[in-house]
C-alpha cells in the first residue's frame, strides 16, 4: 500500500532545451533542482511517477546527524540548517521540527562505540550527549527496559515524508524549475561521447548536463549506457500508529523498535535494521564488493529470489529510446510491507511501554532502499561520460541529508565551490572492485 503523499501539478509543456535536466523527483532530485535554479540555471525536473512517491514519502522521517559516518557528518550538519531555510523559502510546511534523536542500548560495547562517535562528532561541530541510565529514565518515562545508556543529539530533527518533498518542489518551482510528472527518462543522447540530451517519453530535451537522482532505478538507467553502478535493492517495511499518548517528542531508536512522533499524533514505527534483499543478476555481478556489508548487516536481512531476478533478466539493458522503457512500466515502486515486521514492532513497542497498550496500526507500507557497498551515496560526475552526474545510492538514510546532498550535487554539476568536500562520494570508489564496508553506527 502506498502511503499518501501530497500531490503537486505538472508543468504542461516539456522545454526543448534546459541548462540542466534532473531525473528523479525524490528528495535528492528536488533539492538539487532547487539549488541549481537558485544559481540562475534553467532546470527541468523529470519524474516517471509523481513527486516524492517512492522512498522519499515511505521513510521514517528522521533527519539525523547522529551515528553518521565521519565523511557524512558535515553534509548532515548542513542539511539540518537547510531544512529550516528551504522550508521558509518555500512557504509550505515540510513538517520539519528540531525535536532531537535518542538511541538507547543495553550493550556496554555499543555504548563505548557511541562515546567514540560523539567525540568525533564534536570535532565536526555536532554536539551529542552520552546518557547514563538515570538520564535515560527521565527522557523515556514509563519505559520498562533496562538500558545501560543512550546517545542524544538535540539538534537532530524530523520531517513529514508525506508532505516534505512536494513542499520542497513548490519552493523549486518558485525559482523557475519546471516539473514534469508521468514523464520517464528513457536514456541519454550523446554527441562525441558527451551528453547532448535526455530522451523522455514526451520528447527530447537538449542539454549538456544531466543529474540522475533515480533512487532504486539509477543503476538500471546507468547500465543502459554501459556505466557500472553497484547498488543492491533492499525492501524495507514501516507503518504508522493511531494517535499515541505523549511519551516523547522527536525520534527514539532501540535495539528492537524505532519510533518517530508524527504531526498527526501517532508514531511512524518499524523494527531496526530489517529488510529483504532482492537477489538479482546485478547483485551477483558485484558480490565481492558487497560481501563485507552483507556480513555486517546479515542478522536483520532476509534474501528473496524471484520476480525481480527474472524482471532484470527480461528487461535487458539495451532498450531503444523511441519505445516504452522499463521506467514507464512501473510508475511508482510499491513493494508489499512484511506484516510480520509490523506486528513484531508493535508488540516490542507495547511490551517496553505499557502505557501504549491501546495503540493500533493505522497503515503499513513497503519501500525499496538503494544500497551502495559502503552505504555512502554517490554524488559525483561520471568519468566515462562528460556531462552526466549522479546523486544516488543513499542507502537508507538520504531523506534527512537530502537538502544538503542536493546542494552538493548542484555544486558538483556547476563546478562551483562545493558545500563540503565531495571526495567521499566519488563514483570511482565503487567501480574499482574493492570490497567496501559500512562506516556509520546505524
Ligand atoms: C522504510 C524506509 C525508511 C527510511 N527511513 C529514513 C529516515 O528515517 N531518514 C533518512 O534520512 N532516510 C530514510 N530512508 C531512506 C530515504 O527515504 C532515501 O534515502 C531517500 O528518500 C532517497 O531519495 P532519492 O531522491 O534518492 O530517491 P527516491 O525518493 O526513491 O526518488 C527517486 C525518484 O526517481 C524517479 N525515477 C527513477 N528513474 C526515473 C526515470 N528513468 N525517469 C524519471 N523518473 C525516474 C522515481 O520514480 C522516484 O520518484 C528510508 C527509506 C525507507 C524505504
Amino acid at each position: 500500500m502506498s502511503p499518501p503523499v501530497s500531490r503537486i501539478a505538472s508543468d504542461e509543456r516539456l522545454p526543448a532545451q534546459a541548462d540542466v535536466v534532473v531525473i528523479g523527483g525524490g528528495v535528492i532530485g528536488v533539492s538539487a533542482a532547487y539549488h541549481l535554479a537558485r544559481k540562475g540555471h534553467s532546470v527541468a525536473l523529470i519524474e516517471k511517477g509523481h513527486v516524492g512517491a517512492e522512498q522519499s514519502s515511505r521513510n521514517w522521517g528522521w533527519c539525523r546527524q547522529q551515528g553518521r559516518a565521519r565523511a557524512e557528518i558535515p553534509l548532515a550538519r548542513e542539511a539540518l540548517r537547510l531544512w529550516e531555510t528551504m522550508q521558509e523559502d518555500a512557504g509550505v510546511d515540510t513538517g520539519f521540527r528540531r525535536t532531537g534523536i535518542l538511541f538507547l542500548t543495553k550493550d556496554p560495547q555499543e555504548l563505548a562505540a557511541w562515546e567514540q562517535w560523539a567525540a568525533i562528532a564534536r570535532e565536526l561541530q555536532v554536539h551529542s550527549t552520552v546518557l547514563s541510565p538515570a538520564e535515560v529514565a527521565t527522557r523515556v518515562p514509563g519505559n520498562t527496559d533496562k538500558w545501560v545508556g543512550g546517545l542524544h543529539t538535540p539538534s537532530d530533527g524530523r520531517a513529514e515524508p508525506s508532505m516534505a518533498v512536494p513542499a520542497l518542489a513548490t519552493g523549486a518551482r518558485k525559482h523557475g524549475v519546471t516539473i514534469h510528472q508521468r514523464c520517464a527518462a528513457r536514456g541519454l543522447e550523446t554527441q562525441g561521447g558527451r551528453v547532448s540530451g535526455v530522451a523522455t517519453e514526451k520528447g527530447t530535451i537538449r542539454t549538456h548536463a544531466v543529474l540522475l537522482a533515480g533512487g532504486a532505478w539509477s543503476s538500471l538507467f546507468c547500465r543502459r549506457h554501459g556505466i557500472a553502478l553497484p547498488v543492491g535493492l533492499v525492501n524495507a517495511t514501516a507503518c504508522r500508529t493511531t494517535p499515541a499518548p505523549d511519551i516523547m517528542d522527536g525520534a527514539l531508536g532501540t535495539d528492537l523498535y524505532c519510533i518517530r512522533r508524527r504531526l498527526d499524533g501517532g508514531f511512524t514505527l518499524a523494527l531496526r535494521g530489517r529488510g529483504t534483499v532482492e537477489l538479482a543478476p546485478d547483485l551477483f555481478r558485484y558480490a565481492r564488493t558487497f560481501w563485507p556489508t552483507y556480513l555486517h548487516r546479515r542478522k536483520g536481512l532476509k534474501l528473496s529470489f524471484g520476480k525481480s531476478f527474472f524482471d532484470q533478466m527480461r528487461r535487458g539493458t539495451r532498450w531503444p529510446l523511441d519505445a516504452p522503457s522499463p521506467f514507464e512500466a512501473e510508475r511508482v515502486r510499491d513493494p508489499a510491507p512484511d506484516m510480520s515486521l509490523v506486528n513484531g514492532a508493535l508488540a516490542a513497542l507495547i511490551a517496553a511501554n505499557p502505557t501504549l497498550k491501546d495503540l493500533k496500526i493505522a497503515e503499513a507500507w513497503g519501500g525499496t532502499i538503494d544500497c551502495t557497498p559502503d552505504t555512502i551515496p554517490v554524488i559525483s560526475p561520471v568519468g566515462a561520460m562528460p556531462g552526466f552526474f549522479l546523486a544516488t545510492g543513499f542507502s537508507g538514510h538520504g531523506f534527512g541529508i537530502g537538502p544538503a546532498a542536493g546542494k552538493l550535487a548542484a555544486d558538483v554539476v556547476t563546478g562551483d565551490t562545493p558545500l563540503v568536500d565531495p571526495a567521499a562520494y566519488s563514483h570511482q570508489r565503487l567501480i574499482d572492485g574493492r570490497p567496501l564496508a559500512p562506516v556509520g553506527l546505524f
